[in-house]
């Protein structure tokens, strides 16, 4: 299979592209390395199966591929509301050029859609056909919108083109390849305790999150790709935690010393957010096995490896 991952050189791009090439498979690496890393793919530049091409999907390219995986996207609130009409513009335009050359190719394309599509939710666990609640006027508004014209991109080039769509609903991922400066909850938190300084909670930490480690995650994502299911399916961890329990738990496998620091709660930051994997278990045969304990210590010793590479 010649498969192009859009994104390749992020957090769960590289990885997909580490398990793919490991698969023996063939690899376009597409990125515009906007919030992603070269340190990431670089055990792959030279090995003949994997190509890299600096692009920004923002304008459209041709190559003749099999498998669109479409992860390219700012995916922490810190970069994608930095400069967020170039994240509305990168979610809209992105997937309508992805969709159009996966039309012109006859390329199976995967959507990495995202929980946020169900902005600040009402009802737990999120199930596919929750249709959300969601503020088109805030500062998530870019990503979670542009996730959302994105997943109606891919439905209407199903239904309109022909184009086989697989729409796979992330929730919230952690794990080796993680940007140690990223912004999100999981590297911020073991990235402050590394360096002795206070961990930053918003708010008073009582919201909650479902972490899923990044090897079930990319299980879960080819395991959609090569179903016939098109989705929407949600990917997650269904364990909840508050960010005050993580906080706890980074801080007793680093430095049971360190404090607390607390900052406000973002706008709109959403209250809670536990994904049901009911659909990924029937359709895909898909759930997650690795819990936060381990998961976290994996990542933790990550970190503590390429701290002075960043
Ligand atoms: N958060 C926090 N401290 C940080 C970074 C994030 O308390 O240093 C909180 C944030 O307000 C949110 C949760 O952790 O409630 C997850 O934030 P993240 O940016 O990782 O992802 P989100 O799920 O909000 O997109």
């Amino acid at each position: 299979m010649r498969n192009l991952v859009t994104g390749g050189a992020g957090f769960i791009g590289s990885n997909l592209v580490e398990k793919l090439i490991k698969n023996g498979e063939y690899v376009i690496c597409l990125d515009n390395f906007s919030s992603s890393s070269k340190i990431n793919i670089k055990d792959w530049l030279n090995n003949p199966k994997f190509k890299l091409i600096e692009h920004d999907i923002i304008d459209p390219i041709e190559i003749e591929i099999d498998r669109i995986w479409h992860l390219a996207s700012p995916a922490s609130p810190l970069h994608y509301q930095a400069n967020p009409i170039k994240t509305s513009k990168t979610l809209f335009l992105g997937t309508y050029n992805m969709l159009g050359l996966a039309k012109r190719v006859g390329a199976r394309l995967l959507m990495a859609s995202s929980s946020e599509i169900y902005g600040n939710p009402e009802i737990s666990p999120q199930t596919e056909n929750y249709t959300g609640s969601v503020n088109t006027m805030g500062i998530r508004s870019c990503y979670d919108e542009g996730k959302r014209i994105a997943e109606t991109l891919c439905f209407d080039y199903n239904r309109k083109n022909s184009v086989e769509v697989r729409i796979a609903r992330i929730f919230n991922t952690y794990g080796p390849k993680m940007l140690p400066n990223d912004g999100r909850v999981v590297s911020n938190f073991i990235t402050q305790s590394l360096e002795k300084k206070p961990l930053t909670i918003y708010g008073n930490g009582s919201q909650t999150r479902s972490f899923c480690y990044i090897s079930d995650l990319i299980n879960g994502l080819i395991k959609l790709m090569n179903s016939n299911f098109i989705g929407p399916v949600n990917l997650g961890n269904p364990q909840e935690i508050s960010i005050k329990k993580l906080a706890e738990i980074i801080k007793s496998k680093i430095d049971n010393q360190l404090e607390f620091s607390y900052k406000s709660l973002p706008q709109d930051d959403p209250l809670m957010r536990l994904p049901s994997i009911e659909i990924a278990k029937k359709y895909l045969k898909w759930e997650p096995y690795i819990e936060i304990n381990e998961g976290l210590t994996k990542t933790i010793n990550y970190m503590k490896e390429v701290k002075n590479e960043f």
